[in-house]
This record gives structure tokens, sequence and C-alpha cells, in this order.
């Protein structure tokens, strides 16, 4: 069956070290995969996510030792929400006062309780209380008790000049319907279990967004194959007038990426091998993992890395 949605959200961090902490320790979520950046084989690229490493469960970060600081503004993704249950928020408010994590009051958005939170290098943040949290791939082997661990992405919130061509994607293409407005807030929501949300916020005349540590680079979207997303690509060149980039193979899904109409970077990227593809289910994250092409630079990879403990 078919699932429409986000598949990942891929970010950019300082030092890997606080960046693997933060997400595996304080967060509690599993780091799914340990590998580089492809394009960029002395940084790290980090995937964590749920017990099986599911599509919509995964932040990605890209931790840059030497990073300058990025700024949320108009053409960039402004915030990414997690799925807590709905009596969590408390316990997680106690925890983020505990650990100094920086966060907000309780707020409400769409009825539904958000806490927004920073982690160490800015990004913007939230646990949204939903009523039917399954705990179907919550990871156990953290210090976060299973009853409040997070369940997956809940979704995104981009901040755009106009949001009407982008939604008109997220509809057309991407698997999504609008389902409620708030102020200059319009809802868009998929079939998906976890990541199923995207909210935009239309906002005129804001300053532009800078890519840079704390910032979302791009968000990917699910596309079930290879056939699955092609149809996508066409759809889009002929209903939209844009033209994704060819095919790249990220060992763990394929991928395409354009820039929506407001610049925002996107991708769609195949459900399909998943993270299991080059190490079990069980240790999943436990090694550096390299794609064949960088498998005969191992050592001076390694070497050139930085240190994580
Ligand atoms: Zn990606």
């Amino acid at each position: 069956m078919r699932h429409h949605g986000i598949h990942h959200v891929t970010a950019i961090a300082g030092p890997a070290r606080r960046n693997l902490d933060f997400y595996t320790r304080v967060l509690g979520l599993r780091l799914v995969k340990k590998t580089v950046n492809f394009d960029d084989p002395g940084t790290y690229h980090f995937y964590f996510g749920d017990s099986h490493g599911s599509p919509g469960s995964i932040l990605t970060f890209f931790p840059w030792e030497h990073v300058a600081p990025g700024r949320n503004g108009v053409g960039s993704t402004s915030e990414t929400a997690f799925r807590v249950p709905e009596g969590s928020l408390g316990y997680w408010t106690h925890r983020f006062i505990e650990q100094g994590v920086e966060h907000g009051a309780l707020e409400k958005r769409f009825g539904q309780s958000v806490l927004t939170f920073k982690d160490p290098h800015g990004t913007s943040l939230s646990l949204v209380g939903v009523a039917d949290a399954s705990s179907d791939g919550v990871w156990t082997e953290s210090d976060v008790p299973a009853e409040h661990a997070i369940r997956g992405l809940e979704g995104v919130t981009l901040l755009v000049e106009n949001g009407e061509p982008t939604g008109a994607i997220l509809t057309d293409i991407f698997g999504f319907s609008e389902v409620a407005r708030e102020g200059s807030l319009v809802r868009y929501k998929s079939d998906a279990a976890i990541g199923s949300v995207v909210d935009i916020r239309s906002v005129g005349g804001f300053l532009p967004g800078r890519m840079g540590g704390g910032s979302v680079h791009h968000v990917a979207f699910r596309s079930a194959d290879d056939a699955d997303q092609a149809e996508m690509v066409r759809k889009l060149a002929e209903n939209h007038g844009l033209h994704p980039t060819e095919q790249k193979d990220r060992n763990y899904f394929r991928s395409v990426y354009f820039r929506e109409p407001n610049g925002i970077l996107f991708e769609i990227a195949t459900d399909e091998p998943g993270f299991a593809v080059d190490e079990a289910e069980d240790h999943l994250g436990s090694e550096l993992k390299l794609p064949a092409f960088l498998e005969p630079r191992r050592s001076s990879i390694e070497t050139h890395l930085p240190e994580l403990a």
C-alpha cells in the first residue's frame, strides 16, 4: 500500500559530537545510520529516527564543525515537529528544564498542544501532543521512558511569501489535502501515520532565510518506488513547469531534488530499499557505513572525520 507524506527532513548542525548526543541522549531517538555526506565525505551524515528507521520518522543532519549560524526567514522550513503522546508534554517540559534545553511555553495550534524548543545549534523544533500515538517503532534503548518516547515526525512548517503554489504541489503531487486554516497558517495532511503534516505560513515582506547552522537543508517527500517517483516527476513538469534533478542513489533510498516555487529545496525519496539494506535492523547505526564508491577510501575517511567520543 502506498503512503504519502514526509520521508525525512535534513538539517545542518554544528559539531558532530554535540549533535549526536542531543538527538540520542536528550531526545531519545535511535541513531539509525551513521554515514558520511556522499558529496562531501569529510562530513558525517547522521540519520535519527524510530527503531525501524521508518520513513516519516527520520531527521538527518550534516554536522559541520565550523558552521556559521543560519536564519529562518521567507523561503525556509521554520520548524520541524515530532509526535509524542498527548499526556507526555509535562514530562518533556520537565526534561527540557532539567537538561537545559531552550524551550517555549506550551501553546495551541489547530487544537493541539505544542511545545517548541531548540537543539544546541539553533534548529527550531517542537513536540506535538497527539491522541493517537501508536507505540510501534518506539526506541526503548534510551533513558526516555517508552511511554513518553517520540513517535516519529509530525511534520514541518514552511515560511513562504505566498503559500498557494507550494500548497498546490503538496496536493497535486505529494498526496496531501488542505484540512484547516488558522490566521496565516494553512494545514495540509496526508494519509501516512507519521510525517503527515505540512503547515504553510504565508508572510509577505519578511527577511529571507539564510542557510547555516540550525537551518533545514531540505524536506524529502515519500514515493513508494521508482515508478511512483517517475510519475511525480512527470506531473511536476507537466502541471507546474518544474524540472527535478536526475535520480541520485542515496543507498537507503533513491532521490530527485527540485526547488518549489518559494525556493525551498524539496526531495522525492523512494521508500525502498530502506536502512536495513547494509546492516540488520537490530544493528542499525552501530557502524560507520559507506556507499560502495567510497569504500576504497574508508581508512582515510575514518581518519579525517571528527571525534565522536
Ligand atoms: Zn534528503
